[in-house]
């Protein structure tokens, strides 16, 4: 347990009290440097939570990205295989194609499957540059030395930073920035013996190979990446702006609503459930007749931060609307969940917010109901609508209290 003092500078309410340490099961002792290290690789790469929104940003479909970039790329040999049926540099290109299109199709079944799609999404870029990579080598040791095609095949790591530009994640375009890079220096030998004559093949292409060239390509590469990863961080932005809370910074009611859908979708799917709980701050309208709307501003946004301290990651946190929340506890039992609830209840309850200057507290409660997906309704709406009654069961019942489908009230006496 630790004393805590806060002040909210906009409207100088001041939030003073003891926290529950950790809070609602969270670790906020000092950690060797290492555990810090992998909890923040760990957050850096965890399924963000917008990502399940659905229509939310441009999510980008493997196969329908594909498609359009391969396909007029691939006239070129198709074009030329007519004309030259032995031309084995066409052939390859057609194949790497071909391959690409068929791993595209695989990647979309897969991220359909899997929850965290970043690793998915690296291991794609990884492919891909590994596969662009592998048609360089290709055309440098089996196709008629021809100056321009390695050219051509070089640009496909541009398509690839800039489509990674489009996923609104910047982490996507580095990782495959980097594999572009990674996947040029790798075959940038096979280049250097081809201009020095000593390809496997009779090779004599790339006579301007020199090294201040080539690593102006690399530069070239990079100044695509830094492009694109600043393109996908306006979107992500632009992302955040649309689907979050101004005041609170929790995900707003039409991104909540989207996200339900998608999730409840899946749990009928793999026979999952979901627990909701409704949060609403007890007599707030009270609060902002006597301390004024500024204050209840800073009420809302300091309960908002309780509740993101107190879930993980994973379960999706809303304003639902005035000094209303909502959880969803993805994959929880709605028994486990209660006493981190509980938890919730009793550290706003027993927290002290005081206005600078005045001697009175402010006290603050918040009421809760809680039903659970599929057994408490068989629709989204209907869930919603299960915990709305027993939230307003706990506001009958004297407030300060959570109303779930096992107890009819839980809590202290307001
Ligand atoms: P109950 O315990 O039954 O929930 O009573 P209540 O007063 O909390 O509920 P009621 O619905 O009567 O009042 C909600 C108030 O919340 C009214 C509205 O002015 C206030 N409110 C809604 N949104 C905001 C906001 O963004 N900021 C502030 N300061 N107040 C808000
Ligand atoms: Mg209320
Ligand atoms: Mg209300």
């Amino acid at each position: 347990m630790t004393e805590h003092m806060q002040l909210d500078a906009e409207s100088g309410l001041l939030v003073s009290g003891v926290l529950h340490e950790p809070p609602c099961g969270e670790t906020a002792a000092a950690e060797p440097l290492h555990r810090r290290v992998r909890r923040w690789l760990k957050r850096q790469t965890a399924p963000r939570v917008e990502d399940e929104v659905v229509g939310a940003g441009w999510r980008r479909p493997p196969v329908r990205l594909v498609l359009p970039l391969v396909i007029p790329v691939l006239l070129v040999p198709a074009a030329l295989l007519i004309r030259e049926p032995d031309n084995l540099g066409a052939f390859v290109g057609l194949v790497g194609g071909a391959f690409a299109i068929a791993y595209a199709a695989l990647a979309e079944v897969a991220e359909r499957r899997v929850r965290n799609r970043f690793w998915l999404q690296i291991f794609n870029s990884l492919v891909y540059a590994a596969l662009i990579s592998a048609i360089l080598w290709a055309f440098l040791v089996f196709d008629h030395p021809r100056p321009h095609s390695h050219w051509i095949i070089f640009f496909l790591y541009f398509l690839m930073i800039g489509a990674s530009g489009l996923s609104d994640d910047p982490r996507q375009c580095v990782g495959t920035g980097a594999f572009a890079v990674i996947g040029y220096l790798a075959v940038l030998p096979l280049l250097e013996r081809a201009a020095l004559g000593g390809a496997p093949m009779a090779l004599r292409m790339a006579p301007e190979f020199e090294w201040v060239a080539n690593s102006a390509k690399v530069a070239l590469l990079v100044g695509a990446t830094v492009m694109a990863s600043a393109s996908a961080a306006r979107g992500r932005a632009l992302r955040r702006i649309s689907l979050r809370d101004g005041l609170t910074g929790l995900l707003n009611r039409h991104a909540f609503d989207q996200c339900l859908e998608r999730v409840a979708r899946r749990a009928e799917r793999t026979g999952g459930s979901m627990t909701l709980a409704m949060i609403d701050i007890d007599h707030f309208k009270r609060l902002n007749d006597l301390y004024g709307h500024a204050t209840g501003d800073a009420v809302l946004r300091w309960v908002a931060s309780w509740l993101l301290r107190c879930f993980r990651t994973t379960d999706v946190v809303a304003r639902f609307g005035g000094e209303e929340f909502v959880v969803a506890f993805l994959d929880s039992d709605e028994e486990g969940l209660l006493p981190r609830l509980e938890t919730l209840r009793q550290g706003i309850a027993s927290t002290r917010l005081r206005h600078l200057g005045s001697e009175a507290d402010i006290r603050v409660t918040v009421s809760m109901g809680t039903a659970r997906f599929p057994t408490d309704g068989r629709s989204v709406s209907e869930v919603l609508a299960c915990a709305d009654a027993r939230l307003y069961a706990a506001k009958q019942a004297g407030r300060n209290r959570i109303v779930g489908g096992g107890s009819p009230a839980r809590g202290a006496a307001a």
